[in-house]
């Protein structure tokens, strides 16, 4: 009810109309009053303040200047033609220029008064000017400029034509903020704003567009910050306590045979304390009679895929059937076959599923599913197919997850009665932050300890120039009966010169390395995926001892006996991408190397990527640079699927106000979690009215 006026559509605002609010529709997405009220200012301008004109130069966006106009001139004739006019203060003379309505501006024009000038200053001719600025004769400035902080907002070129530059919409938004029906509900309960201090939501949303003062600013983005953050994480929380209340999961209370036999007959290695700590965790999950939903962590070769496997055997062990995901088909493959040959002796039935499964092998598949004769599935997206039915699913484990939309994952849950058991594994480490953003719903269990014959990869910055000294070290390597990686980056803009790059690398790494001593095997993305999985597959049987790929190899490949990985171009990988691919070596016993090549000059950001990688292996340490480097925005790929509704607050400069946030909701829905009690109401009303708008945001897991 309350929040009908926020609700109206845009079309009804004075000086909108249908036309151009068609036009915010499409450009802006905003369609009601409450749409373009939440349009925040990208910056301020502070009118209070006043340059000189010897102070002018080019990092200053907006000046505002103070006096007088001692010439006036018509130059140029037809459409060429404007009004110059020079304004004097105290430290010089600048060039004031005029367009359009020029003769009306001309004849207002008065000498020997104080004018203050704002306006955006161009350099051009060797000097500047200022095209276009507002005016007004100084003693009439206190009237005239109302606010002393002024709201910039983004436009488009298209609202731009329609009249919707900033000042169009500063426009628009005094009509709405002075409209006396404006009435806007307070979302947050009493109680979270006398904890915090906050003001209220209204006097927030005004200041944001109009600020009286820089501390009412100020306050008015720490409400709204908090805010975004709060109900992010309310809406996580509550999700997750009431799904932990009402959605039962299938209860696994028995460690049988399997497990058992597994684990004293086939392990030929003692757990890591990690392993055994979130084993026991998610023994605890699946055996409470709830859903289990764990998000897997840990770094690449850290056991996961281990843990993995015997948490599916605690399925098996009481009559359910497992599957497990992966983001591609040759890490299928190799979960394939990794899984198959660590169960060998086991009496258990593991089939592959990807997309180029040949039909009859698909029916075989689909039937042993359903009859339940069939007890793990492996395979890529394929398993999430309509016509693949599990006769009784009881976990689901998913590799390397941020490769699945959300929407995948919320999928899966359609394929048995109750909701599998589900485990996310993740070797990108995610700074917690983010985590609780992203994942907040969702348990997180973390292998932070490498299994103990494990030696750190040891790496290395070299420039291209000293290429020989590599390839002179590669050699070494090989005849002590290592394999090499060599990788190029993919740049997506253009596959022909990505594939050039590749190719002429190649060339020079075959005529460096020549057959019969050596053999060089290549992997790319134009490849048939049949000559890809040739290619590996001689890798891997020790063919050729080097490996010349894009980034086909980024994800969880493993070969043991590849020792050395350069990375070619390394300026030009991200952060995390270069730690993936590292940690393609490293998991044999023996020392392993890491080289990253560049070229001479790099960029402070990529430089600092490079000594980032070259001074730690903590993943989580790599993750948390590579989130301040990039910003949120751009990790996982959150951006595009705009899955952070975040508008001001930062997780990464926010972070203490994301940790009250979420404390705080927390402590609400443990004492309340479908947010009844009267105190709550406008918490569980501004939820609702959230996930009307966001559909997508509630399918999240
Ligand atoms: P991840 O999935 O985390 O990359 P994997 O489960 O594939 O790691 O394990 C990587 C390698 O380490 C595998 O060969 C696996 O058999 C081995 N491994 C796993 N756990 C241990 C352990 N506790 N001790 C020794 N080796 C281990
Ligand atoms: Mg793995």
């Amino acid at each position: 009810m309350a929040y009908r006026f926020l609700d109206t559509s845009i079309n009804y605002l004075k000086g909108v109309g249908p036309k151009r609010a068609d036009l915010l529709k499409k450009e802006v997405d905003i369609r009601t009053f409450g749409d373009l009220i939440g349009y925040y200012p990208f910056r301020y301008i502070d009118r209070s303040k006043f340059h000189e004109v010897s102070d002018i130069n080019s990092d200053l966006a907006f000046v505002q200047l103070r006096g007088e106009i001692i010439s006036a001139q018509m130059l140029g004739h037809g459409r060429g033609s404007r009004l110059v006019a020079v304004l004097r203060d105290e430290t010089g003379e600048i060039e004031l220029v005029w367009f359009k309505g020029i003769q009306w501006i001309k004849n207002k024009l008065k000498a020997k008064v104080d004018y203050i000038v704002f306006g955006k200053p161009t350099y051009f001719n060797g000097k500047y000017n200022i095209p276009h600025p507002e005016i007004e004769i100084a003693t009439e400035y206190n009237l005239a400029v109302s606010e002393t902080l002024q709201p910039y907002y983004s436009s488009s070129e298209k609202l731009k034509a329609k009249g919707f530059n900033s000042k169009g919409f500063t426009k628009v938004m005094k009509t709405l903020t002075s409209d006396p029906r404006l009435q806007i509900p307070e979302n947050l309960s009493k109680d979270v704003i006398d904890h915090f201090g906050l003001i209220s939501r209204e006097e927030a949303l005004i200041n944001i567009h109009f600020p009286i003062n820089q501390e009412m600013l100020r306050k008015a983005n720490t409400r709204l910050k908090f805010e975004e953050l709060f109900f992010i994480q309310l809406r996580l929380i509550k999700h997750k306590i009431i799904r932990s209340i009402e959605v039962k999961g299938y209860k696994f209370p028995l460690i049988g045979d399997y497990f058992n036999h597994f684990y004293h007959q086939n392990l030929s290695f003692e757990l890591t304390g990690a392993q055994k700590k979130v084993i026991k965790e998610i023994r605890y999950d699946v055996g409470s009679g709830k859903q289990m939903n764990r998000l897997l962590q840990g770094d690449v070769g850290s056991g996961k895929t281990l843990v993995a496997l015997m948490t599916m055997l605690m399925a098996l062990d009481n009559g359910f059937q497992a599957c497990m995901m992966a983001p591609t088909e040759i890490l299928a493959i190799q979960h394939h076959e990794s899984v198959s040959q660590m169960l060998s002796g086991l009496d258990i039935s593991v089939e592959l599923l990807t997309g180029s499964t040949k039909t009859s092998q698909r029916k075989f598949i689909h039937d042993g599913l359903e009859s339940g004769s069939l007890k793990i599935l492996i395979g890529t997206h394929a398993l999430i197919e309509e016509k693949v039915r599990f006769k009784n699913l009881g976990i689901v484990v998913i590799d390397e997850q941020h490769r699945f939309g959300v929407a995948q994952r919320a999928n899966l849950w359609k394929k048995s009665t109750l909701p599998p058991h589900i485990l996310v594994m993740t070797a990108t480490p995610i700074p917690r932050t983010l985590a609780m953003t992203l994942f907040g719903d969702l348990d997180v269990s973390v292998i932070d300890e490498l299994p103990p014959d494990r030696k750190p990869v040891k790496t290395y910055h070299y420039k291209d120039s000293s290429r020989l000294r590599v390839f002179g070290f590669i050699k070494k390597q090989i005849e002590s009966g290592q394999q090499v990686f060599i990788v190029y980056p993919l740049i997506n803009e253009s596959e022909k010169l990505d594939l050039k790059d590749l190719m002429d690398g190649y060339e020079s790494i075959v005529r460096a390395f020549p057959l019969p001593k050596y053999a060089v095997s290549i992997v790319h993305g134009q490849l048939k995926s049949a000559d890809k999985d040739f290619e590996m597959q001689r890798f891997i049987k020790g063919e050729t001892e080097i490996m010349v790929a894009t980034t086909v190899i980024e994800v969880g490949v493993d070969i043991p006996n590849a020792s050395v990985m350069i990375i070619e171009n390394a300026e030009r990988f991200g952060l995390s991408q270069l730690h993936q691919l590292r940690g393609r070596v490293g998991r044999g016993a023996d020392q392993s190397y890491c080289i990253l090549m560049t070229g001479d000059k790099m960029t402070i950001e990529a430089q600092k990527r490079i000594d980032t990688l070259v001074r730690t292996t903590d993943g989580f340490e790599i993750a948390e640079v590579d989130l301040r480097l990039r910003g949120p925005g751009d990790i996982q790929g959150t951006q595009q699927s705009g899955i952070i509704p975040l508008k001001l607050a930062d997780i990464v400069r926010d972070e203490k106000l994301l940790k009250y946030a979420r404390d705080m909701a927390l402590k609400i829905v443990e004492e309340d979690p479908s947010l009844r009690l009267n105190k709550n109401k406008p918490l569980a009303d501004y939820l609702d009215e959230i996930d009307k708008f966001q559909t997508n945001w509630g399918k999240i897991s």
